[in-house]
């Protein structure tokens, strides 16, 4: 069985709907589809959610009432049938009555989540009874019934798999089967979402559960970029990425995936293709466990980071000086990105500065503390093999005209990563692809 995923642009309108529904019942069957949420509306409820935040149900009613009115429209492009309208706009009527309940109650993240759950929960929907208005055997799984996290927020893998399985046991012989990215449950039972983005980490949990042969990611794009093509000129699909390479750019900013959606794949073995719901026949990206030896394949780049140099009181680093470092930290639940040492120093960055205030009062205890915030993390992915030569002087040479504050490389031989200011940002990465790729 395959996983599809499509994004929000791909079931963005009726007719990308129906797009869809051709490239899932094309061949191979049967087949595990996850949509997302038509391309706006999670934004859309997010904006609903910060009126009710606010204690202002009048805004957000006049947001809900905009969004039923676009989903009646989309209703009547999409269906053939009277009875096809008929069904989907009563479950409309429920579904945008029920957010205009929260409207009268106590507002709390638990209602923000269960708000951010619906977009998903009407795209497959209407997806479902379109194909079953085309005569396709088609059934839709709840992923609040099989997708759960652990009290640490991380999925639940063995949960996943034996509820995916009694799922497919209980309803077997369907052509297709549909389920909500995005959405899961969390330890305790309450509705909650992998995060923005997240329908790509839900369909590689379900491929790594199922231990599918493929899982497809059907984006608006033709595959993973040599670079980010919202900020470079020139960028190029990169067709083959091994998963260590898929995971770092990721989660190095390659907003074509969920940072962290590769991780399950990768273990499972099972391999990830990216294509283009625009262009179905373009070859995409395949992401595998091979190496293409020696290659620099793609560059991403992660803003809003900050750095944090701690500089040791005493003349050289002594032992259990990076230890107490690293706890505190540990202590505050915030992940270090990227690290870089030297006899007097060390120097961090962190994506989440929840507690930086107190991370840098304990820091003090133990030496002199900088701070710089808008900073970004450049990361040049390839086979970068410490035996490989001449890639380090290759990217230092792209960066020649740009003042870079840290270098990491040897953590990963897939990558090297440079911390340069959120400001040179567009440059450096604009000089990376006329070095790297376009030279
Ligand atoms: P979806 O809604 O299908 O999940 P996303 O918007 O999340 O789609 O991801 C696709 C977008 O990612 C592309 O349109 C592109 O602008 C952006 N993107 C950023 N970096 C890359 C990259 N390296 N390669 C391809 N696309 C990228
Ligand atoms: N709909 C969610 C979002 O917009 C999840 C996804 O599209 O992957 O973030
Ligand atoms: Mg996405």
């Amino acid at each position: 069985m395959k996983v599809m995923k499509f994004g929000g642009t791909s079931v963005g309108s009726a007719q990308r709907m129906k797009d869809v529904c051709r490239l899932i019942t094309k061949d191979g069957l049967p087949n595990m589809v996850v949509l997302s949420a038509m391309s706006g509306t999670t934004n859309t409820l997010v904006e609903i959610s910060d009126y009710l935040y606010k204690k202002n149900p009048e805004g957000a009613n006049n947001v809900i009432k905009q969004l039923e009115r676009k989903y009646q429209q989309h209703v009547e492009e999409l269906y053939a049938t009277e009875e096809y309208k008929q069904k989907t706009l009563d479950f409309l009527k429920e579904e945008f009555d029920y957010l205009r309940s929260f409207t009268k109650i106590l507002f709390t993240s638990f209602e923000e989540k269960i708000i951010l759950a619906q977009g998903e929960i009407i795209s497959t929907n209407m997806v479902t009874n379109y194909l079953k208005e085309c005569g396709v055997k088609v059934i839709l799984l709840s992923a609040l019934d099989f997708m759960r996290t652990d009290k640490n927020a991380e999925p639940d893998l063995n949960y996943i798999k034996e509820k995916i399985g009694e799922q497919l046991k209980a309803h077997p012989d369907y052509d297709i089967y549909i389920t909500q990215g995005f959405i899961c449950r969390n330890a305790y039972g309450e509705v909650d979402n992998l995060l923005r983005g997240g329908s790509d980490y839900t369909a590689c949990l379900i491929g790594a559960a199922l231990m599918s042969e493929e899982i497809q990611i059907w984006t608006d794009i033709d595959g993973m970029h040599n670079n980010d093509p919202r900020v470079v000129n020139h960028t190029e699909p990169v067709r083959q990425l091994h998963f260590e390479e898929a995971a770092e750019l990721a989660y190095f900013g390659a907003k074509i995936l969920h940072p962290t959606c590769i991780q399950p794949a990768k273990f499972a073995g099972v391999p990830v293709r990216l294509l283009n719901t625009m262009d179905p026949s373009a070859p995409g990206t395949i992401i595998n466990n091979e190496i293409q030896h020696g290659k620099i394949k793609a560059v991403a780049a992660k803003d809003h980071i900050t750095s944090i140099q701690i500089q040791s009181s005493r003349m050289l680093l002594a032992y259990g000086f990076l230890r107490k470092v690293f706890e505190i930290f540990e202590s505050y639940k915030t992940s270090i990105d990227m690290v870089s040492t030297s006899e007097v120093g060390v120097s961090v960055t962190i994506d989440n500065t929840s507690y930086l205030k107190d991370i840098i009062a304990d820091l003090m205890k133990y030496g002199t503390v900088t701070v710089h915030e808008d900073m970004c993390i450049i990361c040049v992915v390839g086979d970068l093999n410490w035996e490989n030569v001449g890639f380090e002087s290759l990217a230092a040479q792209a960066l020649k005209e740009i003042p870079v504050q840290m270098i990491s490389y040897g953590g990963s031989s897939h990558n090297i990563s440079f911390l340069v200011k959120e400001a040179d940002k567009k440059r450096a990465l604009q000089a990376f692809s006329d070095t790297l790729f376009n030279a």
